[in-house]
């Protein structure tokens, strides 16, 4: 009996691990807060309706601090791979609001937590995104309700992106890895147990591994660990 080939389709969700090296900040001070606020105070719903000023100031300094960063080997090592073998066969989906791998010229970049680089509408998810750089100012709205527009982020409280194409791109994956992500936020840490239990090869990038259901683990920073497990990739390819 000759089995199914495998799939040679490689899935990599990263997180901020991914990031790190490229120097975007956490907005935290030293006593981990952000103007006297929990950071994870400002990044809700309710925060929003609450005070969107302050709030749209809070993403205008991540905006600003995030445009002076730049991608680094990892996110670099993922766009060559994706380069040679096409988007296809290799499905990016990220945590990360920052734009660094798309910056670093991947493509497709399933954004499950949304982008520093959008706006959308407060009273739709269904009305048209805008594309933003810069600072908010209150007076942007939305082109079909008028609504103000918000940072097109996922927030607390709220369901990430994507979980149907997602949960597509993990049946079709051969191989899974999951880089700079601390694999304990559902639904992404249940991601791996769902690509393991549909076949696919599990790996875990990531310098304090999470202990999840992973079948081969790299504790390394993703931008020395990805140039290499993606040229040993290519070269089995
Ligand atoms: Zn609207």
């Amino acid at each position: 009996m000759n089995e199914a080939p495998q799939s040679d389709v490689l899935l990599v969700l990263s997180g901020a691990g991914l990031s790190a090296a490229s120097g975007v900040p956490t907005f935290r001070d030293k006593d981990g807060l952000w103007e006297g606020h929990e950071v994870t105070d400002v990044a809700t719903p309710e925060a929003w309706f609450r005070d969107p000023e302050l709030v749209r100031r809070f993403y205008n300094e991540r905006r600003i601090a995030c445009q002076a960063t730049e991608p680094n080997t990892g996110h670099r090592a993922l766009a060559a791979l994706q380069a040679s073998l096409g988007n296809e066969r290799v499905i990016l989906v990220t945590q990360n609001i920052d734009g660094l791998l798309q910056k670093a010229g991947c493509l497709n970049v399933i954004e499950m937590h949304g982008s520093l680089w959008k706006l959308r509408c407060e009273a739709s998810s269904e009305h048209p995104r805008i594309q933003f750089s810069g600072a908010q100012t209150g007076a942007e709205s939305c082109t079909i309700c008028a609504a103000a527009m918000r940072p097109d982020v996922v927030w607390f409280g709220e369901q990430p992106y994507f979980m149907a194409s997602i949960a597509e791109a993990i049946s079709r994956c051969g191989t899974f890895w999951s880089v700079g992500t601390s694999g304990l936020v559902y639904p992404a840490a249940g991601f791996v147990r769902q690509a393991s239990a549909m076949g696919a090869l599990c790996l875990e990038v990531n310098p304090n591994p999470s202990g999840g259901f992973f079948h081969r683990v790299v504790a390394e920073n993703a931008e020395t660990a990805l140039p290499r497990l993606t040229k040993a990739w290519l070269d089995q390819s």
